[in-house]
């Protein structure tokens, strides 16, 4: 599956559904086939655990281009929520082992095939029609995201996108910590 993914295979685990047993696994989109020879380097190019973490950290466990963490729902889909990939910038190139620079942290929604196949893709205009009406300091706060290619984040963002990435259970005791420190 870690294998399928960078290729913009689309596999849904319990986490994103909650439809789905744990043992059970949900393919919602067909990438490239990386059986053959032209496709292999893309979809099965090795990105190490290292630089994986080292990615997600970078990023701060969210979505380079969308800005949602891990396991958050989607503002305007609450029933899907997020999962994190870490993907490579330009699928198409080949070569040896990934390095940080090649690749991006991106939700499974955000993948260029996921848009491509399920054919949600807006139009300029519609989105247009929503940048104009935003606030002149939204727009030009847009416009800096735009021109860095991702949205910046401020330092509590930071901390909201690590913390959901922690496990249910880790994540718990850290709003009891955090409770207790304010005395509320
Ligand atoms: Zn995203």
């Amino acid at each position: 599956m870690r294998d399928l993914r960078p290729a913009g295979w689309v596999i849904r685990t319990y986490r994103d559904r909650p439809s789905l047993q744990p043992d059970q696994l949900y393919l919602e989109a067909i990438g490239r086939p990386v059986w053959e020879p032209e496709h292999r380097a893309a979809g099965l190019r090795q990105i190490s655990s290292k630089t994986r973490r080292l990615v997600l950290e970078r990023d701060g466990h969210a979505c380079r281009r969308c800005g949602h963490a891990a396991g958050e729902a989607y503002a305007d889909d609450p029933s899907a929520h997020v999962r994190l990939t870490v993907g490579h910038v330009n699928p198409h190139r080949s070569g040896s082992a990934a390095e940080a620079e090649d690749l991006i942290t991106e939700c499974a929604r955000c993948n260029e095939t996921v848009k491509h196949l399920t054919g949600v893709q807006m139009t300029k205009e519609q989105v247009w029609d929503r940048v104009t009406e935003l606030r002149r300091r939204d727009k030009q706060e847009l416009l800096d995201w735009m021109k860095a290619d991702g949205r910046a984040m401020s330092q509590m963002e930071r901390v909201w996108a690590m913390y959901r990435q922690l496990p249910a259970v880790l994540r718990e005791d850290l709003k009891r910590d955090l409770d207790s420190l304010l005395g509320s």
